[in-house]
């Protein structure tokens, strides 16, 4: 029997009758499918710290994996598709594994680019040729900032008028010049836009119009606009948004810096506190390091009790329960985890809001083993787990001057604090 019908076929109530014509009379309009081509294949380190730009980070994270978030948030229903250079796999693998798993799902395999920006742009669109979007938005990933507002009108447009890109009126008056750098002309402002990523087209437009700029050897078209434009089509402009910058210079960079730091001002700390037995062993773990000893540490996990601690502190910075809420202790199959399970979550769960780990500050409490050899290796262990810079993370030790159950040598314990920046 059909949900909200009586057992002689007829709508149960008032309420059951009106669904029913909605669904059958009236359905909704089907919603055209989107796919999303990020063009990331460039090489250009021009901004310095010689990684290509799109892997360089930005409040922590990559700025290719703040595009891919920005997009997903604004389109998540659209796949995307990422053109890369072939030597930047693993910088790729690593920036997508920040994203949370819907964004991960909306990923198709990522394609190698082509020498321009133009032939990566179309690779991108042949390997769409199995999904056949109706629409496909081109990004470029140096534009962390894309709102989800943007994304809405790159997706009407398209819908509307088939080839449509985003721009902004310009404020300074642009001048043409000749190539000793004498002015031939000073068009009218008015008539000017400055124009941005993603645009949007109807898919069947763009990858025909790309493939057959190629086949006339048409390759140094700058933006996909102007291959449409190219192609005969009518190209329109719709409302870009002064936010949606391009990462591209050091200058930019900073900027960028701090417009996304400034978007993370709901700043919170949290703190960890853990204490493990030593029993029979021969090693301990202290944030993900194995140190060797006379004892080992008894626990349900790996009682990596720094890692624990620390863990606790991001979920207390979030609000957001504890290790034994998220892993219970009763649940055998957390008998004998490495911790970092824990401490990837906690990090994956401030990600997940958009925020990113400021600080993580742990501290070591024992007589023994000696923490010092080992600091820096447990900073870049713990750095690495969560997924941020080894200089945000301190590591101390420290004795209870022989005092307690730690002066005993009974057991090790830990304190961790955690500095979280949320979105505002
Ligand atoms: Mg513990």
């Amino acid at each position: 029997m059909s949900r909200g019908l009586t057992q002689n076929g007829k709508p149960a109530t008032q309420s059951d009758l009106a669904e029913l014509v909605t669904d059958t009379m009236t359905p909704a309009p089907t919603p055209s499918s989107v796919a999303i081509v990020v063009v990331a294949a460039g090489r250009g380190s021009r901004a310095g710290e010689g990684l290509p730009k799109q892997y360089r980070t930005l409040a922590g994270e990559p700025i290719i994996t703040h595009a891919l978030r920005a997009l997903h948030a604004g389109a998540p229903q659209a796949r995307m598709l990422v053109t890369i250079h072939p030597d930047d796999r693993a910088l790729y693998d690593a920036a997508v594994a920040r994203l949370n798993p819907a964004a991960q799902q909306a990923l198709l395999e990522p394609v190698a680019g082509g020498a321009t920006r133009q032939a990566s742009v179309k690779a991108g669109l042949e390997a769409l040729a199995g999904v056949a979007p109706d629409l496909v938005l081109i990004h470029d990933c140096a534009r962390p900032f894309a709102s989800p507002a943007l994304i809405a009108r790159a997706i009407a447009a398209a819908q509307t008028h088939g080839a449509a890109v985003p721009g902004l009126a310009v404020t300074d008056t642009i001048k043409q010049v000749d190539a000793g750098g004498r002015i031939e002309s000073t068009p009218p402002r008015a008539s000017l836009r400055a124009v941005q990523t993603p645009q949007a087209f109807r898919y069947a437009l763009i990858a025909t119009a790309h493939k057959l700029a190629a086949s006339t050897g048409q390759m140094e078209l700058t933006d996909d606009g102007a291959v449409a434009e190219w192609a005969g089509h009518a190209v329109h402009v719709f409302e870009g948004d002064a936010a949606n910058m391009k990462v591209t210079n050091p200058e930019d960079f900073a900027a960028a810096e701090a417009r996304m730091m400034g978007q993370l001002l709901d700043i919170r700390t949290g703190q960890g506190f853990d204490v493990h037995a030593f029993t029979e062993g021969d090693q301990i773990w202290l944030g993900g390091v194995s140190i060797p000893h006379t004892r080992g540490l008894l626990g349900h996990s790996d009682a990596d009790v720094l890692m624990h601690a620390v863990t606790d502190a991001i979920y207390g910075a979030l609000a957001d329960g504890d290790i034994g809420a998220h892993f219970p202790p009763s649940d055998p199959q957390w008998k004998g985890a490495p911790s970092d399970i824990f401490l990837r979550h906690a990090a994956q769960r401030v990600r997940e809001r958009g925020g990113m780990i400021a600080h993580v500050d742990g501290t070591v409490i024992c007589e023994a083993p000696k923490v010092g050899p080992h600091r820096d290796a447990i900073r870049a262990k713990l750095a690495q787990i969560m997924g941020v810079d080894v200089s945000r993370v301190a590591v101390k030790a420290t004795t209870s001057e022989q005092l307690g159950f730690t002066g005993r040598r009974e057991g090790v314990a830990a304190m961790a604090l955690a500095t979280v920046r949320l979105p505002s």
